[in-house]
């Protein structure tokens, strides 16, 4: 059987993978620039043309956009607005964005970006592993979210595909017993969930079970080993994190065998790292807000797209043997804090509750103000009170912070184990009470 999907892009030298972003971006720029509205205007109040661009670098002197952007331009001059490119009777799809941070926006594909974005979808699915013989659970909401249509990418590569979508609990449980799938893809809280509620309702997730391999995406717990651990002995199975954008598609980039990092598809999309405060571009490995430029995407072209993701991207080869480059995702902008002008990431707290074994590994971060200042208090639960007291969990959680953030928490609320709500999907782990606005 084929170690990838599709070796010959997958492999592809970087210099001859280079060459190829240059060329689509050139074509992308000129399609953007003749056909958005939006485009034509920007590139010509920022003195560029398409033609400007000769090298890869050339895109740095193109303007950014964000989902402010998107927001402004939405229903402008037609339904679909004017970053749209295409008639909209060339669009066939739409998904939108969950309007956490604002007015959802809506992200039209056309036939060809909806297959293609299908193919790549592929291409991570087979690189974690599936095969035409697996039998798949599509745990993924189906409503107006972009991850519901990836469940084709797995049909596409020949798995047996079970429609699952956010079905209730015991209902899931139900079809991993009776089908005995052997592929799962859900949030990284919901996989935890969901095997622990297996255990209480006398299924064991190792043996009863047939899951081999859960695929995670949503949430920053993927990519954290301590948080991948415990999912991974739970289950039995191993744990690869996915990652997409409603704005993009539903699987940018993904982990393969090695997990370090994601791999990102560089033939859709070009990666750049730019400075939080300066907005001026950084070099790979360092940390910074990611801005994703599509190379390929028709109905909508995002050129130099500000994520709102903070991360590092790698170029090295990867073990595996895909040359493609992999992005590290810390956080969000909007999720990050400052306590002592320290950047704190909810990303960082998880991964410490995670790897400590006197807390069950559920917990909320509550940050509030106090003179001005930021603080955060955390809520964990003891994982085995006849063991460790309240307070010898609340200091071990405490330095263990002080040790990996560089900032104590303000206070650590110890509660029994179950105390905390368990969350499905999504889960909401961080409470800001903060009132004053702060800016990063
Ligand atoms: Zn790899």
């Amino acid at each position: 059987m084929k170690k990838y999907w599709n070796e010959a892009i997958e492999t592809l030298p970087r210099a001859e993978l280079e060459a190829l972003q240059l060329q689509s971006l050139r074509e992308e720029l000129r399609f953007a620039y003749e056909n958005a509205p939006y485009y034509k205007r920007s590139f010509d109040e920022a003195g560029v043309s398409p033609e400007d661009l000769k090298t890869l670098q050339d895109i740095q002197k193109f303007p950014f956009i964000d989902k402010k952007t998107q927001r402004d331009t939405q229903g402008v001059g037609s339904f679909l607005g004017e970053l749209c490119a295409v008639p909209e009777e060339r669009v066939i799809f739409v998904s939108t964005s969950s309007g956490s941070t604002g007015v959802p926006t809506m992200s039209p594909f056309t036939q060809q970006d909806f297959d293609e974005w299908q193919d790549v979808e592929s291409r991570w699915f087979w690189q974690a592993g599936m095969r035409p013989h697996d039998r798949y659970v599509h745990a993924l909401n189906f409503s107006l979210y972009v991850g519901g249509p990836d469940v084709i990418g797995a049909q596409n590569l020949g798995a047996l595909c079970i429609w699952g979508g956010t079905l209730p609990s015991e209902r899931l449980i139900f079809i991993l017993k009776t089908y005995q799938p052997t592929c799962i893809w859900t949030s990284p809280s919901y996989a935890w969930y969901l095997g622990e509620t297996c255990k209480k309702s006398g299924v064991d997730p190792k043996t009863d079970l047939s899951i081999r391999r859960i695929f995670v995406a949503g949430e920053m717990g993927g990519s954290i080993q301590a948080t991948r651990d415990a999912i991974e002995s739970l289950w039995g199975a191993e744990v690869f994190d996915f990652y997409g954008l409603s704005d993009i598609f539903g699987a940018c980039a993904a982990q393969c065998e090695v997990h370090d990092g994601l791999h990102i598809a560089e033939d859709h999309i070009l990666v750049e790292t730019i400075d939080l405060n300066t907005g001026e571009v950084i070099a790979p490995g360092q940390r910074g807000e990611l801005v994703y430029t599509t190379l390929r995407k028709k109905a909508r072209p995002l050129i130099r797209f500000r994520t709102g993701d903070i991360g590092f991207v790698t170029v090295e080869p990867c073990a595996c043997g895909r040359t493609h480059a992999r992005i590290h995702v810390d956080g969000r902008k909007d999720d990050m804090f400052i306590v002592s002008a320290v950047n704190v990431y909810p990303s960082d707290i998880e991964y410490v509750i995670r790897g400590l074994t006197e807390v069950t590994g559920e917990y909320t971060v509550r940050i509030t103000e106090k003179n001005f200042t930021c603080q955060y208090e955390v809520t964990v639960e003891n994982a085995d009170a006849a063991r460790h007291t309240d307070e010898q969990v609340a200091a071990r959680v405490s330095e263990a912070l002080k040790a990996r953030i560089g900032v104590k928490p303000a206070n650590v609320v110890v509660l029994p184990d179950g105390t905390l709500e368990r969350s499905t999907h999504k889960a909401k782990r961080i409470i800001d009470e903060r009132k004053l606005e702060y800016n990063i």
